[in-house]
Parts: C-alpha cells; structure tokens; sequence
C-alpha cells in the first residue's frame, strides 16, 4: 500500500511539475505580448511629507491587467520579467509612462506643480547599455524637471557589481534625478557603499516599519540607527508600508520627515489617485 502511494506521489508531482513548467511557459508568451497589447498598467502611491501630512509626490508601481487572470502585482511577473530581460522594455515603459503622468499632473492639478515621482529601476535596466541615455531620453519628452524624478534600486542591484555601478549612478545624478536605496535594511550589503555610491534617500523597508508604535522594539532600533546613519551621510529618508497610526506617531516622533502607506492610499490608477491629490491638496495646501 505505502508503494502505490509512492507511485502515487511521484505522478502526482510529475503532473504538478508539468503543470507549472506549462503554467510558467504560458506565462511567458503572455508577457511578451502584454506591452504592445496594452495590458501593463501604471498605479501611483502617493508619498507623503511628516509630519504636515502633504503629498510630496508618488511612486510608480507596474501592475499587469492579466485577460484570465485579473489586476497581477509584480510577485506574479517580475521575476519572469527579470529572468527573461522583459523588464527591460517594460521598464522603458513604466519610465515614459509615469513621468508623462507626473509631469500633466504637476501642470494642470491645482497645488500639484511640485509633485514627484519615483520609478523602480530593476537589475537588468541598470546593467543594460546607456540606462543613462535612456533617461535623458524620458525626461526631455516628457518635459519633467530632472530634480522632481526619483529612481529606485535596491541594495542587492547598486550593489551587484559595485565599482561598475559607480559610473553608471555618477552619470544619472548629473541629469539632475535623485536616486533612493529601496528597502534599505534588507540586503547583505556591507554598508560602505553608501559612502561610495552617489545615492541621496533611503527608503526604510516595510518590515521594520511593521513593528513600530511598540510591538517590536527591535525595529525602533533599526529605525533609529537607520535615522542615525542618513542623517551622518546627509541622507534623506522615506519610511515604507505605513499602516497604522501608532507607526505613524513613532516615525514622526523619532524625526522621520516622509511616508507612504496604506494608511494614506494603497497604490491606484492615475484616474483614481488624481483627483484624490486635488481633494488631499484642499485639506492639507500647498
Ligand atoms: P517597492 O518598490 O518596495 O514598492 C513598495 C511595495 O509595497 C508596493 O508593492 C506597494 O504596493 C507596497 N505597499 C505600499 N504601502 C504598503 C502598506 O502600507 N502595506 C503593505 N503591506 N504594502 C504596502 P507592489 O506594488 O506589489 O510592488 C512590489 C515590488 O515590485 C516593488 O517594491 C518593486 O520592487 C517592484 N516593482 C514595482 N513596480 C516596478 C517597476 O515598474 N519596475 C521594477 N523594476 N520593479 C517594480
Ligand atoms: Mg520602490
Ligand atoms: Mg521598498
Ligand atoms: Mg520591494
């Protein structure tokens, strides 16, 4: 009995294996497919200053309008994305897109001309050939002000290969954009890069952000020394995956000066956020 189970078991792990392999396959084609069919989209959350509570702008988060299977955040289809070099020309896309956004909103919102944007550069974008040229690119067509975009990259991508990554970092801070260390913490990374690296904002991940407001002290202290360590390397910093109220309180007690969060606004498509901006605006000013 216990053999046929066996048997059992290895069929039935050879069809789930088969399965996937398809699955992952289908997956694939469809995404080489969903840019030129139009079914990437753009959402945009909204990144707050603390403690005003004034929208100091948004990030750009890439979301796939799957035919079958419904809105797909990136942990269905950025890693095939990466894997494949998709992300590449999505990530192109993504750029255009969310500036263009961006730049209509800050020239026809009221209390939106300052407004900034952040965009999540992947591994394969910043080692592909002119990243630079690319964006100068982008920023001309879409007319934005170079100091009003924000590229993102976590510490495992700046620091891939670090000696190449310098160049290519030095040439983005000279067109003027800013450049964030995404879910600083996370990484393996020694920190002597960041004195190496010509990156101004780190953004505190969302895990340590969970156990402020006092269910996890360990966190405040990761905070804390995060805090610590921008403000010796002239660092700005963002806190990320803000949800509650007690978080809120202790970053704005512990100094922390930027947010985003589902406290505020989960991530939405620009017709849903726009006039959320407007209506925040009338509230808070600028
Ligand atoms: P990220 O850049 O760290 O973006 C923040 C993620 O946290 C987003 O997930 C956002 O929806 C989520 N988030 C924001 N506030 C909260 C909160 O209060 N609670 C919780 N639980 N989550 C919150 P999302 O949109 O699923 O994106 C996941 C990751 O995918 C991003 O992490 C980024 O690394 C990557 N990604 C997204 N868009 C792009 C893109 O256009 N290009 C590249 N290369 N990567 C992207
Ligand atoms: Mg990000
Ligand atoms: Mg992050
Ligand atoms: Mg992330």
């Amino acid at each position: 009995q216990a053999k046929a189970r066996g048997r059992n078991c290895v069929v039935v792990f050879d069809d789930a294996m088969h399965h996937q392999a398809t699955e992952r396959l289908d997956t694939e084609l469809q995404l080489r497919h969903a840019l030129g069919r139009g079914e990437l989209v753009v959402h945009y959350q909204p990144v707050l200053e603390l403690p005003s509570g004034r929208v100091a702008g948004v990030e750009a988060l890439v979301r796939w309008q799957h035919p079958v299977r419904g809105l797909l955040t990136p942990s269905a289809f950025m890693e095939l994305a990466e894997s494949t070099g998709l992300v590449v020309s999505i990530g192109e896309w993504v750029l255009e897109t969310a500036l263009a956004q961006v730049q209509r909103w800050r020239t026809s919102l009221p209390g939106g001309a300052e407004l900034t944007v952040a965009v999540n550069l992947s591994a394969r974008q910043v080692a592909a050939p002119d990243l630079t040229g690319l964006v100068r690119r982008v920023l001309d067509s879409s007319g934005i002000d170079p100091a009003a975009v924000h590229l993102e990259m976590t510490e495992s991508v700046v620091m891939n290969d670090g000696a190449v990554y310098v160049d290519v970092l030095t040439e983005l801070r000279a067109l003027g954009v800013g450049l964030s260390v995404d879910d600083f913490g996370t990484g393996y990374s020694s920190l002597s890069y960041l004195k190496r690296l010509p990156v101004d904002t780190l953004k505190v991940d969302r895990s340590f952000v969970d156990g402020l407001g006092g269910s996890d002290p360990h966190d405040r202290s990761i905070v804390v020394a995060v805090l610590s360590l921008a403000s010796a390397l002239g660092l700005q910093v963002v806190a990320e995956g803000v949800e509650t109220d007690a978080q809120l309180r202790e970053l704005v007690a512990l100094g922390v000066r930027s947010a985003q969060g589902y406290l505020w606004k989960r991530p939405v498509a620009a017709a849903e956020l726009g006039p959320w901006l407007v209506e925040r605006t009338q509230r808070t000013g600028r």
